[in-house]
């Protein structure tokens, strides 16, 4: 299940994050394994210095971590301007599809310029919501947006979402 908000007697919650194993961590090694087959890996992750409190020993024998950017001592503006002068274009931060850690500033960009993808979110929060395994697990509705309301009726213009987002970032666990 992904992180997604809900109502609780006490306010606005968010469900346990048991994602990033299924959607990042096992693809990625079984990738690694069809491509590569039985031997040892060095994974590269570019956690910039911002993000150093992600970076993690590998949990299984055949990966070995290396975070190229820690080593550079980069920070994400670093990473921006390095884009920049060599004429990159600037990626959004990356995330599925339906994650709900993003800022309405970010829904109403995805909602612009790839809506194809927005509307696939539309969907995932629409089955969140009302499939019938969610409706007999979760006490309350499940929604993909903090104010609790269906993705597609939003009106992204909440600030104050930057600031949840501040702490709560796919980190941790989610390592990618
Ligand atoms: S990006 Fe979001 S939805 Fe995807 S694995 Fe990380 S926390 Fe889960």
């Amino acid at each position: 299940m992904i992180p997604a908000f809900t109502a609780t007697p006490n306010g606005t919650g968010m469900l346990k994050r048991q994602c990033t194993g299924a959607y990042k961590i096992r693809p990625i090694r079984r990738k690694m394994r069809e491509r590569f087959g039985f031997q040892k890996f060095r994974l590269w992750i570019g956690f910039s210095l911002d993000e150093i409190v992600r970076a993690a020993p590998s949990r299984v024998k055949y990966i070995t971590h290396r975070f190229p950017l820690l080593e550079k001592r980069m920070r994400r503006g670093d990473c921006i301007q390095w884009l920049k002068r060599h004429k990159f274009p600037i990626p959004e931060r990356s995330a599925c599809v339906c994650c709900p850690y993003r800022s309405d500033d970010e829904w109403g960009r995805m909602k612009r310029s790839s809506p194809e993808e927005f509307s696939q979110a539309c969907k995932i929060d629409e089955q969140i919501r009302n499939n019938h395994l969610s409706r007999k697990r979760h006490n309350y509705p499940l929604y993909l947006h903090k104010s609790l309301q269906p993705l597609r009726t939003v009106k992204f213009s909440n600030p104050n979402q930057l600031d949840f987002l501040e702490e709560e970032e796919c980190a941790g666990g989610c390592w990618l």
